[in-house]
């Protein structure tokens, strides 16, 4: 029988990322019902895979003896002492340059022209970065396995691609020659923090 996941997460992105992962193993993904008349969790820890096992804890209380899975991620630029880090999806709301710290197109616009001001000056070699993934996947309110995933990569000094969210069109990977917003999504997956984290995950998991 396949195993059920509930993904805690209100980002289309994330949802999408993890469906076309699933695909690979017998495993369904639904979104957590209801999550958006959750309260959610103060995300404040100082890591990925402290913010991703908060909300997996919190949201498992939601749909007892269901396996839960929440990931914490974002960008972390060397030249920026590993910012914007656990920030990133607030990165442009902790700058005052937006009000809501939601992920929206509108939000991601604003994180990325942060990015490029605060690399303003910086060369090339020294644009490097990665992107980091933590997922928790917990029951009835405790922890039941993680696992992590990261991917290497540069800093461009202007956008490329259409695909992708957040910080994509900006993240480019040296070995395609492409940024993550100019790959399609199995192979976004097959480079992706995210998709290398749940790939990791879902043996753990027994799928
Ligand atoms: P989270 O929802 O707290 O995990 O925030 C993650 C934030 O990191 C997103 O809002 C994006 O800004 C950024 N991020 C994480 N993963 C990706 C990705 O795969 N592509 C682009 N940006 C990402």
């Amino acid at each position: 029988m396949a195993l059920r996941l509930y993904a805690a997460t209100t980002s289309a992105g994330k949802l999408r990322d993890f469906r076309t992962a699933a695909q690979a193993h017998s495993v369904t993904i639904e979104p957590l019902p209801g999550i958006e008349k959750i309260s959610a969790p103060e995300e404040d820890g100082d890591t990925f895979l402290a913010n991703a096992a908060t909300k997996a804890v919190h949201y498992s209380r939601f749909v007892p003896g269901e396996l839960v899975v929440a990931d914490d991620s974002g960008l972390e630029v060397d030249a920026l002492g590993g910012a914007p880090g656990v920030r990133s999806a607030r990165y442009a709301a902790d700058a005052g340059l937006v009000d809501s710290p939601d992920a929206n197109d509108n939000t991601d616009v604003w994180n990325n022209m942060l990015l490029l001001q605060k690399l303003d000056g910086i060369p090339a070699p020294l644009r490097t970065a990665h992107y980091h993934c933590s997922l928790v996947a917990a029951r009835d309110g405790e922890i039941w396995q993680i696992a992590d995933g990261m991917v290497e990569g540069e800093i461009l000094e202007a956008p490329r691609g259409t695909g992708g969210f957040g910080y994509d069109p900006l993240f480019y990977l040296p070995d395609l020659g492409k940024t993550m917003a100019e790959i399609d999504l199995e192979t976004k997956l097959s480079h992706s923090h995210r998709g290398r984290a749940i790939a990791a995950l879902l043996p753990l998991l027994g799928a």
